[in-house]
Order: C-alpha cells, then structure tokens, then sequence
C-alpha cells in the first residue's frame, strides 16, 4: 500500500521550485499526493526571511503534535531555509519531528524518511555546501502550462540585512546547455511559460566567468519553439546591464515585466544595507528599461524601517517610489533576523515609528498603482494567444 505526502511550502519562488522537486522525488520512491495534514508524510518546506517564519513553523509543528498521535507511521520532515539555520533545534523544540534536511540536500529526503522509520530515531542531515542541484532531480509540477527554472542558487552578495547567503552559500551557476535543456523538455511538453529563477538571477554566469550569460541565456529562450512567455527572479540592480535589457526588447517572448527591490531610496540606507548601488542608478536603470520597453510593468520590494532610517531618508524612499511609478511594490517592515548584521546595528526603530511609516507608503503606492491600472483601461495583452487560452480551458493531463 503506497504512502500518502503533502507538502507545505513558505517562502520564494526557489522554495516553490524545490517543493515541486520534492514531491517529484517522493512520488518516484512510490509516494501518493495527498493534500490532507492526516497524509503519511507531511513536509514543511519553510522560509527564515523574516522573523514570523519561526513563529509559523512551530505553531503549524505543534498542530500536528496529536494528529500524529492519533495516526500510527505518520512521519512529520523539515526542509528549506529555517532548517537550514536552525537544524537540530528543530528536534529539540519538537521532539515528534522524525526528519530535517536542508537547502543543500533536497534529493536526501526520501532516504532519510526510510532511515527515521527503520531506526524510529529522528534524522537530522545538513550539508554545508550545494551537493546536488535540484533542477536534476524528477519534478512534480503544480502548473501544466507554467514552470519554474533554476538557473542559479545561492548569492555572492552580503545585504546586511539578508540571511539567504548564510543559508543558501555563494553563487553556483548551472551550465548554460543544462538550462537550455530544461527549458526545450518544457516547452515540448506543453509548457508555456517559464520563470527563470536565482537569488541573484542576473549575475547569472558570475561562477562561470561571462558576465554577458543572462542576457544570451534569454535571447536564446527567445529561439525555443512552444514557448509563449519567458519571465525571471529575482534580479539585483547592481548588476543589471544593457545587454540585459536588450535581451529583454529584442526576443519576443520574454514578457515586459520586470520585478527590481530597490529596499530603500535613501543613499545612506542602501549603503548601510550594503546594496551597492543607490537611488539615481536605479532610477537610471529604470529609464533605461522603460526607453527599450515603454510599456514594461516593473515592480519591487521596500523595507521600511531600517534601523538607524531618520524621517528624511524615508521621505527619500517615498520620493523615488512617487518617480519609479511602479505597477507594484512589496513592502515589508523591517524585521531583525538573528545573524545578520544589521540586527546588531543601533538605532532599532519603535514598531510605532515604523508602522506610520508602512502605512504612508503603502497609502503612496495605491495611488501609484491605481494610476497605472487607470492608464491600462481599454488595452488588450499580447499574452492572451489563441493557443495559449487553448491551454488554459485545456483538461489538465494525468
Ligand atoms: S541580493 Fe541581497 S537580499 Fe538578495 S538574496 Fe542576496 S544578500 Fe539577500
């Protein structure tokens, strides 16, 4: 009789990639999809962004305490970041845990459940560096016409504010053809859409040495046959450069649509966050995209709230959103995470200061968006093809 799994997946776009490996993997070992919290095998596949990351898995950990209880070989794993960060801590806090495995060994899963059940002792595996990517690994795909390509993991920056790099480990890149590969198996299989994704997407070729890989790696997406739709995330604006964006105008399919994090529009904030670039670069990298792609939708992340951020730098930060005009922007109120650098920094702002000023921007942003949704009235996307709406009403396969 074959095991039921259900996966629960926090985070980015990279973890809803690994997720996707793992139930590929889970399935190859014999496993059945289940969606219920009652399933065999439960796997967490968490984030250790921002501060409630903790809070959410213990919570969801402790929840599942008696239905576990109650269901005899129930086996309860812990993946993805915060596994990553807090390995046997997790064991620790939640002794009915039976697995942990991080960012760097996704492919040990289904040996490790086996290992836990044979030996009824808690596995916990962590590596400290990439072993296998798990863009090799059998993927169990959530979407039939889209699909998520790694084409990097790990980052070579050190944003102070950031624990992804001690967690995910400096940049490996895959090779170009191994990429390519993927993306035509893709599109021959009906795909239409694809994501290119990396922590830091277009420093993409950094490990290799050609700085010019991401712009010829989108021009040549550019040539495969089926494929409607190519986007990518996340980029850095450190090093967004022209090539990229003349990939980005010149080849057809890859969508108008760009998502930048600026963080911060004060220069003394970005510097402090260690951003390496500040306000008139990103706003001339915008100028740049805009004159190739008049109508490209851009948008971004901002963190408010960063400690030692006076009134006038978040006035600053307001007034690069106002000239940005992004279609869309993710704010987040900055939250310290323990071992990264800016949580030992001074001047932790009240939650009080940083609330009012979350809420202006916001407030700042609606307008903004609303102005952009006003302008787009009455216009028809090129995205909606024939074929690709035939895709979307088609009965999904298996
Ligand atoms: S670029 Fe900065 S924010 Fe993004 S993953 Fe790397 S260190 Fe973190």
């Amino acid at each position: 009789m074959s095991r039921s799994y259900a996966i629960r997946t926090y985070g980015c776009q990279m973890n809803v990639h690994d997720s996707e490996r793992m139930a590929g993997l889970l399935e190859a070992a014999g496993y059945t999809r289940s969606e219920s919290d009652e399933a065999d095998v439960v796997v967490f596949n968490t984030c250790a962004v921002r501060e409630n990351a903790d809070n959410r898995l213990y919570g969801n950990l402790g929840h599942l305490r008696p239905v576990k209880a109650a269901h005899p070989g129930m086996q309860i794993a812990v993946g993805g970041c915060l596994a990553q960060k807090d390995r046997d801590t997790i064991v620790r806090r939640a002794p009915w845990v039976d697995v942990v495995f991080g960012t760097h060994n996704v492919h040990a899963l289904p040996v490790l459940l086996e290992r836990a059940r044979h030996n009824a002792a808690a596995q916990v595996e962590i590596a400290e560096s990439l072993e296998v990517f798990p863009s090799t690994l059998p993927a169990r795909r959530e979407s039939a016409y889209a699909g998520w390509v790694s084409v990097s993991v790990g980052c070579n920056n050190t944003c102070t504010f950031c624990i992804v790099p001690s967690l995910r480990g400096r940049e490996k890149d895959r090779r170009p053809g191994d990429v390519l590969a993927e993306v035509e198996a893709l599109a021959a299989d009906g795909v239409l859409e694809v994501t290119l994704l990396g922590q830091n997407v277009n420093s993409y070729g950094a490990e290799f040495g050609d700085r010019g890989a991401f712009a010829k790696l989108l021009r040549a997406c550019g040539g495969v046959d089926g494929l409607e739709r190519v986007r990518f995330t996340s980029p850095h604006p450190r090093d967004f450069t022209s090539d990229v964006i003349a990939a980005m105008a010149e080849t057809p399919n890859v969508c108008p649509q760009l998502h930048m994090p600026l963080q911060s529009g004060s220069d003394d904030v970005l510097r402090r966050m260690r951003r390496s670039y500040r306000s008139q670069r990103y706003l001339a990298i915008l100028d740049e995209v805009r004159a190739a792609i008049p109508h490209a939708a851009i948008s971004t992340d901002v963190i408010v709230g960063f400690p030692g951020e006076t009134e006038d730098d978040f006035r600053a930060t307001l007034d690069v959103v106002a000239q940005a005009r992004f279609a869309q922007a993710f704010t987040f109120q900055y939250s310290p995470r323990p071992g990264t650098p800016a949580a030992g920094l001074p001047d932790q702002l009240p939650k009080a200061v940083v609330q009012e000023r979350y809420e202006r921007l916001v407030a700042l942003q609606e307008e903004v968006s609303w102005a952009q949704n006003r302008a787009l009235e009455a216009r028809r996307s090129r995205c909606w093809s024939p074929r690709g709406r035939a895709a979307r009403t088609a009965p999904r396969a298996g």
